[in-house]
């Protein structure tokens, strides 16, 4: 048990250090960053830092092998840890906690290893239909690999799992139910003791996902009952690339090892049976992430006393930071939250009529203000909500309410910023072909500016010279896969062979992006395009990192596909 004090829990964190009072200086440039996407993954206290490299520095060794002082000593930290965890959760044993990376690895395990072994053609899988693709796809891919069925639980009004809906969705035919804790975008803790219950009494299998849980409420393995319960360490101040997975022990003795290799074994012979090791190393094949499972034992030791608290100091902060947050969003006319009502934890997602959540997210980034835009790795339920993405603010104890007046202003500049005024989702006719900027253009226009905001606001700019692809070229065959927020590409090629590229975004930035994309390659032949070194280009306007290929804006998806589109 321990009182939560804010300034003591936020000194722990070195990457919030002079943070405190975020600001603009004189000059409209903020002075601090303030990290508003915790759900994506936190930051990490000194402690867990210093403890990895404690490991690295002065007990570097192999865990459970070698008879030697060095080995010993990791081995007694590394399964101290293991010990934590368990306290942690309150699961009935060590032997029911396995190390894993991550709570997707932990889905994949459980599927893998259980369903895929036990599933018959027509058996059902019941999911959520909020849930995050770490517990949608693990499913999928099983249900093609077994003939399984996948059927979605339906959500109230308000973003929970609909209670009602129990009984007629998950019958005798369901053999697994899986679902989480707590929505990563809608920030709802959904009834999962009663989806539970309703698993067990048609003798079906529970996974509840708690990557969004463990953070902020106190968890109770035994007293949900649950079957498996997944999370990562990375979203409870715990370091990347190591997660847990707990299961009943009766079912993880029963499952086959997911991966086989060096720990998981007893006995390996080329004559007679391999025999494998007994719980839980069954499932922990090769050397695992000893200074990851070794940290992760300190930011349990700092979170577990403040869950614990019966004053409930921890959790009362996290409310009224919630509430904070979300009365003051909600005093902004274009604001729009994606479901009813105030969400119970610190995860709101909304959109702001008239701009595109990556106009949104990139803008507050100049403002030193990291908030998530996009899917949230959650299609499904943007499909559901009829959106196509949102923004989401994700909250951490170690926030502030002057973090949050900062962030309100710096939306209401936004709001006001001229470059960035609100417009029609598709114009047309007001410009009415791609401006003809070269890369010269281009280079000489980026030259003057100084830094990312700068840049930032050239390619918002940029944005407005596109014109508008008609409603009619937005479709199926010009829609580039890749682009995080939707791209529609196509392209004409005159008689001498020099292509040229027209296309639309939602997004201004993504439009900005594209009018600097099009300087090179537009009116070109597929050999001069192919000539072109794209990645010179970017590196030279200040771009690269801004430019990541999956999670990023997909410009490089961009680029792909002009070039499959010019073929020499
Ligand atoms: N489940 C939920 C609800 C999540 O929010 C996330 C990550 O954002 C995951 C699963 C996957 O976690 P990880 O990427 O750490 O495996």
């Amino acid at each position: 048990m321990k009182k939560f004090e804010l300034y003591h829990f936020r000194k722990q964190f070195p990457l919030l250090q002079n943070t405190s009072s975020p600001r603009h200086d004189k000059n409209g440039k903020h002075s601090a960053i303030v990290y508003f996407d915790n759900a994506a993954t936190t930051q990490k206290p000194q402690k867990v830092i210093d403890s990895q490299q404690d490991y690295y520095c002065h007990y570097n060794a192999n865990v459970h092998r070698a008879s030697h002082q060095l080995s010993s000593k990791a081995t007694f930290a590394f399964e101290n840890s293991r010990t934590l965890v368990q306290g942690f959760i309150g699961a009935h044993s060590i032997k029911e906690i396995i190390w894993t990376k991550g709570a997707t690895e932990s889905i994949n395990i459980v599927v893998q290893s259980m369903a895929r072994n036990t599933l018959r053609p027509g058996d059902e899988i019941v999911l959520c239909a909020s849930e995050h693709h770490a517990n949608i796809v693990p499913w999928q891919i099983v249900a093609q690999q077994t003939g399984a069925l996948i059927k979605i639980l339906p959500l109230t009004k308000q973003g929970y799992i609909d209670v009602t809906k129990l009984d007629n969705i998950i019958t005798d035919k369901t053999k697994f139910v899986a679902c989480a804790h707590i929505s990563n975008v809608l920030g709802r803790i959904n009834p999962v003791e009663k989806v539970i219950a309703k698993a067990k009494s048609v003798g079906a299998i529970s996974l509840i996902d708690g990557a969004q849980a463990v953070a902020h409420l106190a968890i109770d393995v035994e007293a949900l009952d649950c079957d498996f319960y997944v999370f990562s360490a990375h979203k409870m101040y715990g370091p990347t690339g190591i997660g847990v997975l707990y299961g009943k022990k009766e079912h993880l003795e029963a499952m086959p090892p997911y991966q086989g290799g060096g720990e998981m074994i007893k006995t390996v012979s080329f004559t007679q049976e391999t025999t494998f090791n007994s719980l839980p190393f069954k499932f922990e094949a090769g050397t695992p992430n000893i200074a990851a499972v070794i940290a992760f034992g300190e930011s349990i030791n700092l979170l577990a006393p403040y869950l614990a608290d019966i004053n409930k100091g921890y959790h009362l902060y996290e409310q009224e930071l919630l509430n904070y947050c979300y009365q003051a969003l909600a005093k902004i006319a274009q604001v729009n939250f994606i479901v009813e009502g105030i969400p119970d934890i610190g995860v709101i997602a909304f959109t702001l009529t008239g701009h595109h959540n990556h106009d949104v997210a990139t803008s507050l980034d100049t403002y030193g203000v990291a908030i998530r835009s996009g899917h949230h790795c959650a299609m499904p339920l943007m499909a559901n909500l009829n959106i196509d993405g949102c923004l989401r603010v994700s909250l951490a104890a170690y926030n502030t309410m002057a973090e949050i007046d900062y962030f309100i202003d710096s939306i209401n500049k936004f709001l006001l910023e001229p470059c960035l005024e609100q417009e029609n989702p598709v114009e047309k006719g007001q410009l009415t072909s791609t401006p003809t900027n070269d890369m010269a253009d281009i280079l000489t226009l980026f030259a003057k500016t100084k830094g990312w905001d700068s840049r930032h606001r050239e390619i918002m700019l940029l944005g407005k010279k596109l014109p508008r692809l008609e409603k009619a070229q937005r479709n199926d065959e010009t829609i580039i896969a890749g682009c995080e927020s939707l791209a529609w590409l196509s392209v004409e090629q005159d008689n001498q062979g020099l292509f040229s590229f027209t296309a639309d975004s939602d997004a201004k930035i993504i439009r900005g992006l594209l009018v600097i994309v099009f300087a090179a390659f537009n009116n070109k032949t597929a050999q001069k395009i192919h000539d072109v070194d794209i990645n010179d280009y970017f590196a030279e306007l200040g771009l690269m990192q801004h430019l990541s290929p999956s999670r990023g804006n997909g410009v490089l998806a961009i680029v792909d596909k002009i070039k499959l589109l010019a073929k020499p």
